[in-house]
């Protein structure tokens, strides 16, 4: 640290993103990212596109809000596109939580909640899943502070009802509700359709996982006409391009052929399906995950262990330290062949072990 690090940073833990080792070729089984290439038509685009870097992006996404916002079914003015969702919940937290407006979360959930909570200098506190790893809704009923769920949730794979998610945003009516649904499309249902009955919730969306586009760093929140006005404030107080042209570009493309995303959804939940079931007979405990990714444990090998014997035969799959969770691995979906190379591999490790 220098020595003009500003004190207010100087105990900020950053956020840790999936390692991305570049010394041989892995399964990445690491980062929920889709083994789904773009669709053509987004290539293409998104080429003919960069003869026009010259100029600055739309700042409004014209095009991308008004596909986007008919495929949702929302108005114009009740989204707001963002570079990854990762900018829309740092946008939320910045414009909507302070110290008069402290934010809950569960404490096992996505990283990076907490570290933008530091970063902006709010309270938070974190609320305990039960023994089963669930959320306890009953927990967020009239809390009377702002909340972020993940839903499904991460990194357990669980999802709360539309019925769950209504009773918590309908019993804190004067704090504002996110919902980020960056795995809604694996299986989960989406609370866009509460909006136009609750002005206090805010759902976060992204590109990212079931849209192929992780590279291209695009999300977006949906919310009453009022709540993407505040965001836009912290937009254009920020930086008012922070889509660039490219990915404005496939992002459009990427609604047009929204079909497509949709079909390979279908493909991880089948895949993600038949890895479960290969993985119950091998012995594991599995959450109920409606993500595009299982997070499992075996009694017969630490979660570490796993992850290390795995890295050593080419297949990336999550760890976490966190001691609650320290057991389990976080396993990415990919195509059904490293499915079954990664099946393969932990029947070998495990029969390794029994000798
Ligand atoms: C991946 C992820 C995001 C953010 O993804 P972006 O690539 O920034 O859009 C947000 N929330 C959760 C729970 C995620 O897993």
């Amino acid at each position: 640290m220098s020595r003009f690090f500003s004190k207010k940073y100087s105990g900020l833990v950053a956020y840790t993103p999936g390692e991305q080792p570049k010394d041989m070729k892995y399964i990445k089984l690491n980062t929920n990212e889709s083994p789904f290439p773009p669709h053509p038509a987004i290539t293409a685009a998104v080429k003919a596109e960069s003869a026009r870097l010259n100029l600055y992006s739309d700042p409004e996404c014209t095009p991308l809000v008004a596909a986007s916002a008919e495929l949702f079914g929302v108005k114009n003015d009740e989204i707001l596109m963002t570079n990854g969702s990762d900018e829309i919940l740092n946008f939320a937290f910045m414009a909507f939580c302070d110290k008069e407006h402290p934010i809950v979360f569960p404490d096992i959930t996505y990283g990076f909640y907490s570290v933008f909570a530091e970063l902006n200098g709010i309270p938070y506190e974190e609320i305990p899943l039960t023994d089963s790893l669930e959320i306890s809704v009953d927990d967020y009923v009239g809390i009377g502070k702002n909340i972020v769920i993940a839903n499904p949730n991460a990194p357990t794979g669980i999802a709360l009802s539309l019925a769950d998610i209504e009773k918590i945003v309908k019993s804190n009516p004067d704090n504002v509700v996110i919902i980020d649904e960056a795995y809604v499309d694996f299986g989960a249902q989406s609370a866009i359709s509460l909006i136009p009955k609750y002005g206090n919730l805010l759902v976060t969306g992204t590109f990212s996982k079931s849209r192929s586009l992780a590279g291209g760093r695009l999300g977006f929140g949906i919310g009453s006409s009022e709540l993407i006005a505040d965001l836009n404030t912290i937009k254009y107080s920020t930086n008012p391009y922070n889509v660039n042209r490219m990915t404005m570009i496939a992002g459009y493309q990427a609604i047009l052929h929204n079909d497509y995303f949709m079909d390979n959804c279908k493909i991880i939940e089948k895949n993600r399906e038949w890895t479960k079931g290969r993985l119950l007979e091998l012995g594991f405990e599995l959450t109920d995950s409606k993500a595009n990714f299982l997070f499992a444990r075996s009694p017969l090998i630490s979660g570490e262990e796993l992850y290390l014997q795995l890295k050593a035969r080419g297949i990336l799959i999550r760890h976490f330290s966190k001691l609650r969770i320290a057991d389990y691995n976080r396993i990415t979906i990919g195509t059904a062949t490293e499915m079954k190379t990664l099946v393969d591999e932990i029947e070998n490790i495990l029969k390794e072990i029994k000798k």
